[in-house]
């Protein structure tokens, strides 16, 4: 199989809402009249993101997952995406499942495959995704990671830490009951983007940014973004994990649930910033978008970020966000 046999049988799709898709040059896109193009693209590596031996089908899932999580976090309606692929072999066993999975998740959210570039290589894949956002009286109703103000509520989409821990049993770390590692092992193969609550969130949510390296260094982004600091109650943030708590099994150390919640990556929740006036409105958003949200802190006018327990005592945390270069 060729290049142009492989583009042709496994990512060549008739065009849908782009004027020009997969074939030519350049694909040509027709963003609405009022709307902006928020663009964002995220490259993953074997052996760095995922692991070698992943299910291809998951791979393809969490390739476009991954990059629809930008969109959701931006508040953007995803519109389509490019796919650049390094590949070791044109190996049929692996294009058509990978393909399958991506094309699940691009259909579920609309979005289109209107080009990209395929060579030989070690296993890569570069996906940038296209949404766009509306411009209501000359001002973007994007969210930010900017513009959070003190004396807003702090919220989570979703559950964290589930990611983190079936990694983390992956690598031996930790145990976990069969049944549990299976279930917290989909959190992390296959995340479900947060657009739908994205969008809803639009002219609700002060600021946000979807967590993939973690609660703590994500939302410090958005803290530094914004010049403002914080206080995350723990305790809260602990009930966000679903596995490894349950006392019918085996409890796992506070400490290690901690770590997971906190400094997990790969969770692709929306972490966000709204008003106290906007506690229903932000209810009303994820009622709508069917995404649960809990409320697990507070912005405060002074940088830093506090971690504080049940009793409002302070929590001494040496934990840090996954940094490629760190
Ligand atoms: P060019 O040489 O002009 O860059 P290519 O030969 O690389 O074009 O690609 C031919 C067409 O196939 C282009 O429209 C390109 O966008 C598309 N394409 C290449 N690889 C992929 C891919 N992995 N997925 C989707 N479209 C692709
Ligand atoms: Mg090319």
């Amino acid at each position: 199989m060729g290049e142009f046999d492989l583009i042709a049988r496994y990512f060549k799709r008739p065009a849908r809402r782009a004027a020009l898709g997969v074939g030519d040059d350049c694909a040509l896109l027709q963003p609405s009249p009022g709307y902006q193009l928020a663009v964002s693209t995220d490259m993953l590596v074997a052996g760095r993101h995922f692991l070698p031996d992943v299910d291809p089908r998951t791979l393809g899932h969490k390739a476009l997952a991954v990059n629809l999580s930008d969109l959701a976090a931006c508040g953007a309606r995803p519109l389509a995406f490019t796919l650049a692929l390094a590949l070791p072999q044109a190996d049929a066993a692996w294009l058509e499942p990978f393909s399958k999975g991506l094309f699940a998740l691009a259909d579920a959210h609309d979005c289109e495959l209107v080009g990209g570039d395929t060579t030989q290589g070690p296993l890569n894949i570069c996906i940038t995704v296209m949404g766009e956002v509306p411009v209501q009286q000359g001002r973007s109703l994007a969210l930010l990671r900017s513009g959070a103000q003190a004396g807003d509520d702090i919220y989570v989409s979703g559950t964290l830490g589930d990611a983190r821990l079936a990694l983390d049993v992956l690598r031996g770390a930790v145990t976990l009951p069969g049944a549990q590692l299976a279930a917290a092992r989909q959190r992390m193969d296959t995340p479900e983007p947060r657009v739908a609550l994205g969008m809803a969130l639009r002219g609700v949510a002060t600021a946000a940014i979807d967590i993939s390296d973690g609660l703590l260094g994500d939302l410090g982004h958005v803290l530094e973004s914004s010049r403002v600091g914080a206080r995350l109650d723990t305790h809260i943030a602990l009930g966000l994990l679903r596995h490894g708590r349950d006392a019918a099994d085996k409890v796992l150390p506070e400490a290690t649930r901690l770590a997971c919640v906190l400094a997990g990556g790969d969770d692709y929740e929306l972490a966000f910033t709204a008003p106290t006036t906007a506690r229903d409105a932000v209810q009303a958003a994820a009622a709508a978008s069917h995404t649960p949200v809990t409320r697990i802190g507070q912005v405060l006018a002074a940088p830093g970020l506090q971690l504080v327990d049940a009793h409002g005592a302070p929590v001494v945390n040496s934990l840090r966000s996954f940094d490629h270069f760190a």
